[in-house]
């Protein structure tokens, strides 16, 4: 039997079938199906758990090439494991179900954009947040600054020193400065407030961010995997970056800092979408193994701009 006969035939005849009402209740539940994969595969995307479902992508696939070849050992072995499989993905996957459970619950999972603020008082924070950073990246002074859409410090690592003050380069620069108490850690901002300061922030637990990725930018990755906007100054080079949607682009300078900023602040989910699209496409097969991008001296995770 061809697979017109099998397959397409009797789908077409239950189509027919179908009244109207029907057809709408099936395309609203396969819409909203489709959506949820979407933002599954967007919140995995690039973290351990895309690297753990190529790999059982690869499972079922040797275990239905087992079936047809007549393999049947391996067949009968694979298919014990299989009642395992629920168990054993809540375990494997906890953190990043505890995460897609959390930003369910965050109005930017539904499609608010991770701005609280206007578009003029967005323009303002980012002007002295900029400042900030070029000055300290002039100076080689080592910061991190997380946007937060919710002025909840809840998945901290340690929520730091609390402060209610209206985000200013000054105060940022002096929040950083050397032999301040609070230097280390990252400075927290939701809105036009800077919420607190010397807070530690859970690292990314990704295997494919370079090695010579190290603590202050895996902090920035780790919560822009939790959806903030982080940017990072290296003490070491005076390099600014910014961490995205567990991505980390390097090397921003005043001009373009403001822009990416903005437009991050303000990005829509379906700009966001794009955005980590236009990424994916860059990246090579390899990466869905797990292999390193070689030739460029960076890992898949960070680009230089
Ligand atoms: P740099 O380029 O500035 O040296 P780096 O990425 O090489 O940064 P480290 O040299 O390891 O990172 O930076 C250490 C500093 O990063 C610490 O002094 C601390 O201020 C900050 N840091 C380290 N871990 C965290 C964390 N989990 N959360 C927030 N800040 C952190
Ligand atoms: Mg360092």
């Amino acid at each position: 039997m061809s697979v017109f006969e099998t397959v397409f035939k009797p789908l077409l005849v239950t189509l027919r079938e179908l009244d109207v009402a029907t057809t709408l209740v099936l395309l609203a539940d396969i819409l909203a199906v489709a959506y949820l994969l979407y933002r599954l595969i967007l919140l995995a995307k690039g973290t351990r758990a895309w690297q753990i479902m190529s790999g059982l992508f690869l499972f079922f696939l040797l275990m239905y090439i087992s079936g047809k070849l007549g393999l049947t050992t391996l067949n009968w072995l694979m298919r014990q494991v299989l009642p395992l499989g629920p168990v054993a993905l809540v375990i494997l996957f906890y953190p990043e179900l505890r995460h897609a459970l959390e930003e369910m619950g965050r109005l930017g999972f539904w499609g608010q954009s991770i701005n609280p603020i206007g578009r003029e008082n967005l323009t303002t924070v980012v002007n002295e947040v900029v400042r900030a950073a070029t000055e300290m990246a002039r100076q080689k002074v080592g910061a991190l600054i997380v946007f937060e859409p919710y002025p909840s410090l809840d998945y901290y690592v340690s929520p730091g020193v609390p402060i209610d003050a209206k985000v200013s380069a000054r105060l940022l620069t002096s929040l950083f400065y050397p032999g301040n108490p609070l230097h280390d850690g990252a400075v927290v901002i939701c809105g036009d407030r800077i919420i607190a300061a010397g807070c530690t922030l859970p690292l990314t637990e990704n295997p494919m961010v370079d090695q010579n990725v190290h603590m202050r930018h895996k902090a920035a990755i780790g919560a822009s995997e939790r959806g903030a906007v982080a940017l990072v100054v290296s003490e070491e080079t005076g390099i600014i970056s910014v961490a995205f949607s567990g991505r980390l682009q390097r090397g921003f300078r005043e001009d373009n800092l403001r822009e990416r900023l903005i437009n991050l602040l303000t990005a829509q989910p379906p700009k966001q979408a794009l955005e980590s699209l236009r990424q994916t496409m860059r990246w090579r097969p390899g990466w869905i193994f797990g292999r390193r991008e070689q030739g460029k001296g960076q890992s898949v995770q960070t680009e230089r701009r």
